[in-house]
């Protein structure tokens, strides 16, 4: 059973992990609800949220939870020194307070921006939350201690990032299939080829008489067939056209 569930909460954490950047240590926001039922079940919060997460957790409070246990008396005399011994995270509302779960609602505001898990017993605050996307809830089942599936919300909300970022992903893919499409990168990578091959044949074509001459039985063919008739060695010899022109007026006149 224990490895089941902490297998449960890995699942439900990774989730907040990979689509709303939760990152350790967690920053746990503890209300009076939740501190009371940890007193009534003998929870030892500290010690029980550290194993459950197996994480580094920050456990924390507000002044306005400390507020409205202090004033609820001496029903929840014990809750209130149990939310006493967490640090006292900064909510905005130390000159005023409000109820603990209006300030709870405050401080997750419309994104959990700064990533807050809510511990709290309050089933409205609960549902309130859960319409908030990136709002991880957890709760005690009597001595054991709950992180909630993502709600419908974050899972929807989720979802959403993940299709804008594969639409991106795809125009980015449409974009590049089109440069290919139009020659966009082909030209370029093939212009300095054909450059290479345009520049080299001129030196080349030089040589290849050279080669020629020099190389094997076909060349004394040649060379016999050239012996015969002198027509063929001019044609080889390549000369430029203002000479060519030059000669041809000299056997025309
Ligand atoms: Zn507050």
């Amino acid at each position: 059973m224990k490895i089941k569930r902490l297998k449960k909460v890995q699942k439900n954490l990774s989730f907040f992990v990979n689509n709303y950047k939760f990152r350790k240590p967690y920053q746990i926001l503890i209300d009076g609800t939740f501190s009371f039922a940890a007193l009534q079940n003998k929870f030892n919060i500290k010690e029980q949220l550290a194993k459950y997460f197996q994480a580094d957790v920050k456990l924390l409070t507000t002044q306005c939870i400390i507020v409205e246990t202090e004033k609820l008396g001496h029903k929840v005399y014990g809750a209130m020194l149990i939310v006493k011994q967490f640090p006292i995270h900064q909510c905005g509302h130390e000159k005023n307070t409000v109820t603990g779960s209006k300030c709870l609602r405050s401080m997750v505001g419309s994104n959990n921006e700064s990533r807050y898990v809510i511990a709290t017993q309050d089933r409205l605050l609960q549902e309130q939350l859960k319409k908030i996307p990136g709002v991880p809830i957890m709760y005690l089942h009597g001595r054991t201690p709950t992180l909630e599936a993502p709600s419908q919300k974050s899972r929807e909300f989720a979802e959403q990032i993940r299709s804008k970022v594969t639409m991106t992903d795809m125009q980015e893919e449409r974009i590049k299939s089109l440069k290919e499409q139009f020659g966009l990168k082909s030209d370029i990578t093939m212009q300095p080829k054909k450059k290479h091959k345009k520049s080299g044949p001129n030196p080349l074509s030089c040589k290849r008489s050279q080669k020629k001459e020099s190389n094997s039985m076909i060349h004394t063919s040649e060379h016999k067939v050239n012996e015969s008739g002198k027509v063929r060695k001019r044609k080889r010899i390549k000369l430029p056209a203002h000479v060519k022109e030059v000669l041809k007026l000299n056997t025309h006149s």
